[in-house]
Parts: C-alpha cells; sequence; structure tokens
C-alpha cells in the first residue's frame, strides 16, 4: 500500500495554495462581506485550465485524475470555501454528468467550452418541495416535435445566476417511478427559462444560488442526457463524484481552521504566557489535527477508488458524512480557541464556521449520507 501522492499531485497542491494565496485570499474577507461573484478569479481559474481538471484534453480538460481534483478543491477551499464550491459544483456536478453519459455531439457542444471555463456549469435538481426526497419533484418534460417542454420550479440552484448551462432533471413519465426521471442540458439562453430570486445565505457567501423556473422552457431533444428514464441514475452518480468534492472543501475548511488556532495560540498570552502552553487548547488543536489526517485518507481513498474504477459510492458518503461534521465540530473549536476575537467579523475563523455548516447540508444532509451508508453495508 502506498500513501504517498505523486510528484504530479504534490505539485498541482503547491500551484494551486500559490494560485489561492495570490488571487484569492487577499479577497476572501470582501467576498465574504459583499456575497460578490468573484468573476475575475473564476476568468483566472479558466485560463489555468482550473475549471476542467479531470475531463480529457480532447474535450478541453487537463486530463488529470479525479484525486488531483480534489487536491486542488482542498486547496482554493482552505483560503475561500466559496469560491472552492464555485469549482467544484461546475467540476462535479455539471461537467461530469456530460463527460460520463453524453453524446459526442453533446461533448463538443456543451463539455468543451465548460472545460476550457469558457462557460460556467450548474446542476438544478432540489424544488421548493423535494430536497433529500429527490422523488418528490414536480418538473416535467413533454416531448413536443423535436423538443421537450420544460416546467417546474427548482431551488438553490448553486452557480444559478452566473451560470451558461445547467443540468437538469424532471419527470418523463412520472407513473414509471424513479425511473420515470430524465435528465437534460439546458442553455442559459432556452426561451422560457428564468433566474428567479436569488438566495441570499449564512456561509459560502461568495457562491451565487438562486432559484430557477421553467416556464414551457422548449429543448432540444438532442439535450437528451443518457437515454429517458436514468435521470435518477445520473443524479446519483452526480453526487458520488459531487462528495468527494465537498469533502474536499471541508478538508480545506479545517486546514485552514488548524492554521489559524495554531499561530494564534501560539500569540495570544493570557496569564504571563501563550494559551498554547495549556493543555485543553493543545487538545483541541491535536484533535483537528487528527481528524484532519483521517479526513485526507477517507478522501483521498475514494478518489482514488474512483481512478482505479472501482466502486466508490459507499467511500464518497462516508469521506462527506466525516469531513463536513469535523469541520463543523473543529471551526466552532477554532472561534473558541480565538475567544471573542474569534467572534469579529473580518477575522477567519469566524467566517470559516459560517462556511462549515452548509458542507453538512448540501449534496445529501449528513442524514442522507447516513442512509447511503447503511443502504451500502446492511443489504
Ligand atoms: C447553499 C446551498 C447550495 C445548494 N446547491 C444546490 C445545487 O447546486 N443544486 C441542487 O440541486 N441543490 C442544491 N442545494 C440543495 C441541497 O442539496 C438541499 O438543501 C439538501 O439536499 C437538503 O434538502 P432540503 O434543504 O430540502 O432539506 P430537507 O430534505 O427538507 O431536510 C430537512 C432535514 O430533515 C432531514 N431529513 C430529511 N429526510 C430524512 C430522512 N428520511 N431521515 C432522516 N432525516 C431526514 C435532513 O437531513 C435535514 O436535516 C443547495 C442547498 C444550499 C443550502
Amino acid at each position: 500500500m502506498d500513501f504517498k501522492l505523486t510528484e504530479e499531485q504534490e505539485l498541482i497542491r503547491s500551484n494551486m495554495r500559490e494560485f489561492a494565496l495570490k488571487y484569492v485570499e487577499p479577497i476572501a474577507v470582501e467576498l465574504d462581506e459583499t456575497a460578490r461573484y468573484p468573476k475575475e478569479v473564476i476568468q483566472k481559474l479558466s485560463e489555468g485550465g482550473w475549471m476542467g481538471m479531470p475531463f480529457p484534453v480532447e474535450y478541453g480538460g487537463q486530463g488529470t485524475d479525479y484525486l488531483t481534483y480534489a487536491i486542488a478543491i482542498e486547496e482554493l477551499s482552505r483560503s475561500c470555501a466559496a469560491t472552492g464550491f464555485t469549482m467544484s459544483v461546475h467540476t462535479s456536478l455539471a461537467l461530469m454528468p456530460i463527460s460520463i453519459f453524453g453524446t459526442e455531439e453533446q461533448k463538443k457542444k456543451y463539455l468543451t467550452p465548460l472545460a476550457k471555463g469558457e462557460h460556467l456549469g450548474a446542476f438544478a435538481l432540489t424544488e421548493p418541495g423535494a430536497g433529500t426526497d429527490v422523488g418528490a419533484a414536480t418538473t416535467t418534460a413533454v416531448l413536443d416535435g423535436d423538443e421537450y417542454v420544460l416546467n417546474g420550479t427548482k431551488t438553490f440552484c448553486s452557480n444559478g445566476p452566473v451560470a451558461d448551462t445547467f443540468v437538469t432533471f424532471a419527470w418523463t413519465d412520472k407513473s414509471a417511478g424513479p425511473k420515470g426521471m430524465s435528465s437534460f442540458i439546458v442553455s442559459k439562453d432556452a426561451p422560457g427559462l428564468k433566474i428567479g430570486s436569488h438566495i441570499m445565505k449564512m456561509g459560502i457567501r461568495a457562491s451565487q444560488t438562486s432559484e430557477i423556473i421553467f416556464n414551457n422552457c422548449r429543448i432540444p431533444k438532442a439535450n437528451l442526457l443518457g437515454s429517458e428514464g436514468s435521470g435518477m441514475k445520473i443524479a446519483m452518480n452526480c453526487f458520488d463524484h459531487g462528495r468527494i468534492g465537498i469533502a474536499a472543501q471541508s478538508i480545506g475548511i479545517i486546514q485552514a481552521a488548524l492554521d489559524e488556532s495554531i499561530s494564534y495560540s501560539k500569540q495570544r498570552i493570557q496569564f504571563s504566557k501563550p494559551i498554547s502552553k495549556n493543555q485543553a487548547v493543545q487538545w483541541w488543536i491535536v484533535d483537528m489535527a487528527t481528524d484532519l489526517n483521517a479526513c485526507r485518507f477517507l478522501t483521498y481513498n475514494a478518489g482514488w477508488l474512483k481512478d482505479q474504477g472501482q466502486p466508490f459510492t459507499k467511500e464518497a458518503s462516508m469521506a462527506k458524512l466525516f469531513c463536513s461534521e469535523a469541520a463543523m465540530k473543529h471551526t466552532v473549536k477554532a472561534v473558541q480557541i480565538h475567544g471573542g476575537y474569534g467572534y469579529v467579523k473580518g477575522v477567519k475563523v469566524e467566517r470559516l464556521m459560517r462556511d462549515a455548516k452548509i458542507t453538512e447540508i448540501y449534496e445529501g444532509s449528513s442524514e442522507a449520507q447516513r442512509m447511503v451508508i447503511a443502504g451500502n453495508i446492511l443489504r
């Protein structure tokens, strides 16, 4: 068993760290305060080839493995979890399904500009009445000649207000149960597509979130992704990939919390000595560092399985569950280590704590991960 990352993976890690320190870290507080989309950063990520990492070169990607992509998300999220998530949704939830299930024509037309970073992708599955219970969705798609006509409202669509291409889901045959849902590629300029209200959030504030409304939205029949009825399978496949991305995002958050906690605890003097000299503070930091190691092993193992072409659903859920809960637990401790100063706007751990919370909710809540894992180990 070899636990060592390859030279290329280490190089990508240090390149992304350098990128994040130069372009993201200096504006992270401002992005959080203003909830502004970091267009210039995404542009720079595109120019550097980061927006299409794990896709074939022939479709505009960089041909890296998935583990390498996860390491890049980790390092980007260490500076700004919102920017890390923008890249992760684009890659794991929008490009990946087109890469895996798309036709040659769809890959040329949609995957290539997305992988080059000329376009931004989004994933629209959740509806007001259908979150964890995906099957409660009501959006429909009816074939009318050479077009599908979509009707329904999606919510919590990340990248929604700024995306060029959406991967979405609708019933083509509700009576067929889970096998009646289909997946579609929708361009932002499709007639009948409207970006609904923007959703302001507790954390990852620079990630743009909105409703997406399909009102007799007409798309070419050729934009069906996979076959009619394969939508649920495609959605679950997206989540397998996406959960590795969220686990990596959580690792970036924990690493940042650890960095801040070590540095602050060594320089904050109380009772004539640094607070790091107190065993209570040391143990919080030790637990943080230990869980961080465990998070990396779980996540890199899931990414490695994916890259070996082996099943990785259970491992991706385990990584997402463990890392997101660790991120929440340890960012709360990081604030505690900072005392009152950790509660102040503009101090990094305050943002990290708010950003960490969402990792336990999206791409399947912790409860949903436990359902997936139970389904795998108790069958
Ligand atoms: C910031 C943000 C970004 C998002 N981005 C996207 C996106 O890009 N695309 C997209 O499609 N969706 C997105 N989502 C939606 C997200 O995936 C859902 O919020 C999530 O799946 C939970 O659904 P819900 O919010 O409707 O909660 P609900 O499903 O209503 O769940 C509420 C609570 O009940 C629990 N619960 C529900 N059912 C069960 C059960 N059977 N057993 C035990 N507990 C249960 C849940 O775990 C949760 O704690 C995003 C959400 C947020 C907040």
